[in-house]
């Protein structure tokens, strides 16, 4: 520290850095030291001037201008030594020194004066940095909610003081956020984003709290007194939004998993509750799921599905059932669906319990292949036995729209067995996506020029909407049993009948063939035949077979009723 000639100055600078090590406050020590010095270089009155914007670090602006040491013997008119220094994101510091009245500084005094100011700067700057770090870390940056850290950090002080008891946890997603993206671009999504974060940081009181985990994931910890409006405003939340010449007015909704607090002791078991609910609520396409200890079993379950699913599959434990369809007219056998079933220690479990987990976590990919592996080899050997063969339609989840190779896999599994294309149909699901709607087309589309037939399947349950169906080219669609009218004692209830014969001529008018699903009585047929619906699938002919049973339909041919 050649700077000093003075060994005094040296010392006290020394004294000061020492301090600083172990400081939490950086003003105190700098008034001292300059106190202390302000003999030794003549400074008669010493100013500060701080200044940081509102910006991602900092949830306000700041603004401090205060006098750090004044020997009340200068005058802003003296000679003044100003140094100035940016900082981080558009913050500034300023330092005024003037000297003291009747004195003058020499070159040597000017220059320890501006080390001086420099070394005091580091070190308050880097303790700023530090604190802000420290505030920062349990921070979420774009919102300005707490995040992940900051959210644990807050229920482990909730638990030292009142317990979690009466609070309540709840995990949601921001419903749609993505068509924010689509009209303002990431950038301007991330905007909205961070004004729903403050918006949402006004409804919590002092004692809940609200954290972003990442994406337009938030979850919240609030007190049963009001848990019931929070939920009722995260379900309408309204944010407006203007970039360049777009203004829109958002209206949010949310999925929402909900889970009560009582008697829990670990952050990690708050958050495990309520995404749990979030979870199933999400998979189930729910609004919002409350957490039970039924439905920790349930879930417990469906993950124990998918933890051994890799097995079963490489096991075979999987097996085909194949369910009949039948000519009305000629009641001759015309095709079959395939069902899959898994054998599971000795039961058979129904696809119900099994196709959501799997659906969820996106293993159903892999059993769809599977499947229509399965369907193949079957067509292979009974064509071997000389059968006439019926096409075979395999059920796809809409999972594999998001495939790239979709039409290719499946393309390469029936080339592999040597099947006729027109053996196969593929059944896709609705979708409730619009944006789905051009993958769905291209991929029938796709198929279509393969000779693979393609039908929607369980149309009108789901998010139908005509406008897909004008859009895609499927060959049939699949017209749930719920629409499919019932016979009391007396007739068909009018309203079921108009709804019916609305739907047959509408799917007539595209060039679409039809086909009724669980179809459970005979009466129903005549039904179908005067409504021009010609194909059937149902109990009154068959269940789902298996195929050795399949095969003795497929050598008969034909149904009598
Ligand atoms: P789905 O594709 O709509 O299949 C028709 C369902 O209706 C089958 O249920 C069938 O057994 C049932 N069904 C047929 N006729 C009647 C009837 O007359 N009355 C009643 N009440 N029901 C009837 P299943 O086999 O339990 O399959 C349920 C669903 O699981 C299927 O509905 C399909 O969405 C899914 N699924 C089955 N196998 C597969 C598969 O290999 N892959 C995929 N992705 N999904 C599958
Ligand atoms: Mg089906
Ligand atoms: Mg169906």
């Amino acid at each position: 520290m050649a700077v000093f000639q003075n060994p005094y100055l040296e010392k006290e600078v020394q004294g000061y850095l020492q301090a600083m090590e172990t400081a939490t406050n950086w003003r105190p020590l700098q008034q001292e030291m300059i106190e202390r010095l302000s003999g030794s270089l003549n400074i008669g009155k010493y100013r500060f001037v701080y200044h940081a914007p509102k910006s991602i670090l900092r949830t306000q602006e700041i603004h401090l201008d205060s006098i750090i040491f004044d020997a009340k013997d200068a005058k802003e008119s003296n000679d003044c030594i100003y140094i100035h220094h940016d900082m981080e994101e558009g913050s500034f510091c300023d330092n005024y020194i003037w000297v003291k009245d009747g004195m003058e500084w020499t070159n040597q005094q000017r220059e320890e004066i501006q080390f001086l100011v420099e070394t005091m700067h580091l070190c308050s700057s880097r303790l700023m940095t530090a604190q802000l770090l420290r505030t920062n870390l349990g921070t979420d940056m774009m919102t300005g909610c707490r995040n992940q850290d900051g959210f644990v950090a807050h229920i482990g002080r909730l638990l030292a003081i009142t317990g979690l008891d009466s609070y309540y946890a709840v995990f949601f997603n921001v419903g749609n956020f993505k068509y924010v993206n689509k009209i303002f671009g990431y950038r301007g999504g991330d905007q909205v984003l961070a004004k729903y974060g403050r918006k949402l940081s006004t409804l919590v009181r002092d004692e809940e709290c609200v954290a972003r985990l990442g994406g337009d994931n938030f979850v919240a910890l609030v007190h049963e007194s009001h848990v019931q409006h929070f939920l009722a405003q995260i379900n309408q939340f309204e944010i407006a939004h203007e970039m360049g010449n777009i203004h829109k007015n958002f209206v949010f909704n949310a999925t929402v998993g909900v889970a009560q607090l009582q008697g829990l002791t670990a952050p990690r078991d708050v958050m495990a509750r309520c995404s749990m609910a979030f979870n199933v609520a999400r998979a189930t396409k729910q609004k919002i799921v409350f957490f039970t200890d039924e439905l920790a079993d349930k879930v417990g379950k469906q993950q124990e599905m998918i933890l051994n699913f890799k097995d079963a599959l490489h096991n075979h434990e999987f097996v085909v059932y194949f369910q009949p369809k039948v000519q009305l007219d000629t009641l001759q056998l015309c095709g079959a669906e395939a069902l899959v079933r898994w054998m599971k220690q000795g039961t058979l479990v129904p696809p119900i319990q099994f196709i959501p987990p799997l659906e969820a976590n996106g293993y159903i990919v892999e059993l769809d292949y599977y499947v229509l592996e399965e369907v193949c080899k079957k067509l292979s050997g009974w064509r071997r036995e000389g059968l006439d063969l019926v096409t075979v339609s395999v059920n796809f989840s809409r999972r594999h729209l998001d495939e790239d190779n979709f039409i290719e896999r499946v393309m390469a599994i029936v080339d592999r067995y040597q099947i006729e294309h027109k053996y196969i149909e593929v059944e896709l699901t609705e979708s409730n996506d619009f944006q789905d709607y051009d993958i769905m087309s291209n991929t029938v589309k796709g198929f279509k020029e393969k000779g693979v037939l393609c039908s929607i399947d369980d149309f009108g349950t789901g998010y139908s909407s005509l406008n897909m169906l004008k859009q895609t080219p499927f060959d049939i669609v699949k017209i749930d049993k719920s629409f499919i009218p019932l016979f009391g004692e007396e007739n068909v209830n009018r309203k079921d009948n108009a709804l019916f014969q609305g739907m047959m001529e509408m799917i007539r008018d595209m060039d679409m063939e039809t086909i009724a699903e669980g179809v459970e009585d005979k009466e129903q047929l005549s039904y179908l035949k005067d409504a021009k619906c010609y194909m059937v699938q149902g109990y009154v002919f068959d269940k789902p077979l298996p195929e050795e049973e399949f095969e003795t339909r497929l050598i008969r041919k034909k149904y009598t009723l």
